[in-house]
């Protein structure tokens, strides 16, 4: 059997498509050539990545994974659906530009001088910042962190 690259990406969507047909991983090994193991091995590396990739709720392009969390999965926007949904929670809008700035939660409390703890209850809605953390969390994420013109209506 010819092997290289292309072939494994090849053999690589065939496990998948098959996989998401309902076989099981020795029918699939049998069908596409490879050993039980090889099968459940590449079924395995791509729910990984899977579980990395988180995409835009509005318009599903793909965001920067870095820094995302499971739980983040179905609440981030890239920049340009958030910049349209000035309805957005606080936490959302944290977490859209955290991520959008390719940094994780320890990585954001560090740059801002924010206790993770608290970033991480700001993320989830629990609370919101006071003046200080806020301010300091738009000299590192940016202005699009707070909405202006709310109550104008
Ligand atoms: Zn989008």
């Amino acid at each position: 059997m010819v092997s290289g690259r292309k072939t494994d990406l090849e053999r690589r969507r065939r496990v998948v498509e098959l996989y998401e047909q309902g076989l099981s991983p020795a029918e699939i090994a049998r069908q596409v050539g490879m050993s039980d193991q090889g099968v459940r091995y590449t079924l395995n590396a791509v729910q990984k990545e899977k579980a990395r990739s988180v995409s835009c709720r509005r318009c599903k392009v793909a965001i920067n994974p870095t820094g995302a969390l499971p739980r983040n999965h179905g609440r981030a926007l890239c920049l340009a659906c958030l910049a349209k949904t000035p309805e957005a929670s606080f936490g959302d809008r944290l977490l859209s530009l955290r991520l959008a700035h390719g940094l994780t939660v320890m990585d954001l409390a560090r740059r801002a001088e924010v206790d993770a703890g608290a970033l991480y209850e700001y993320e989830t809605d629990k609370h919101e910042p006071t003046w200080q953390p806020l301010v300091r969390l738009v000299r590192v994420l940016g202005q699009e962190l707070v909405v202006f013109g709310e109550g104008q209506r």
